[in-house]
């Protein structure tokens, strides 16, 4: 599937980014695949912080840790996003490496559950506020389902207007599938 390829081609990404001790954050912890990955990537002196608003969504990539034996920092707070900020200062966290978004609701659960424009954009703006130099965000757009249109068309307004320097945004999108998600790139 063209989503999955995409994941993996955000994995890639990110991967050139982290090491061990890295510090990354998962927006939108969903079905926890994307918070393994970066478990994984961090090392075994790195932390991830997690996001997510549905108490399944964080039981779930829970388990999941769990099974493939992760035991790495790994913090999953059961709230919005749009909290990132407050959050980084609260567990004293000045700079982070990576940042991954992904967007829409959790397929299989309540589809009114579905990331929001104003608060994904206060999320963005506050992990690219928190990025290292030689990091990296990635955020997955999706378009079809009701507001996700605008929500991607949002998002990549706010990342077309971001400074030059010292950001470079750059986005992926698969041409033979209409309805595949665009991939959004923003390194430092
Ligand atoms: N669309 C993707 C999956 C996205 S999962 C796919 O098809 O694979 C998106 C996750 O974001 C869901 O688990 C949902 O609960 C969560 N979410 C919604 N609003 C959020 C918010 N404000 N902050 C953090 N997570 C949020």
């Amino acid at each position: 599937m063209i989503a999955d390829s995409l994941l993996e081609s955000a994995h890639r990404l990110v991967a050139a980014h982290l090491f061990d001790g890295a510090t990354a954050i998962d927006g939108t912890v969903g079905n926890g695949h994307d918070t393994r990955f970066l478990a994984q990537a961090v090392g075994a002196k790195g932390r991830v912080l997690g996001f997510d608003v549905q108490v399944e969504a964080l039981e779930k990539t829970r388990q999941l840790l769990h099974v493939h034996a992760l035991s790495v920092d790994v913090r999953l707070f059961h709230e919005g996003h749009e909290r990132l900020a407050a959050r980084l200062a609260a567990e004293g966290i000045t700079q982070i490496d990576a940042a991954m978004f992904n967007l829409g609701y959790l397929p299989g659960s309540d589809k009114r559950c579905t990331t929001r424009p104003d608060t994904t954009l206060v999320a963005l703006q506050a992990a690219l506020a928190h990025l290292a130099e030689g990091g990296v965000l990635t955020a997955m757009l999706y378009h079809g389902h009701s507001g996700a249109d605008d929500e991607a068309e949002a998002v990549l307004a706010w990342a077309r207007a971001l400074p030059r320097r010292p950001w470079q945004a750059t986005m992926i999108q698969p041409l033979q599938s209409p309805q595949a998600p665009t991939l959004l790139v923003v390194t430092r």
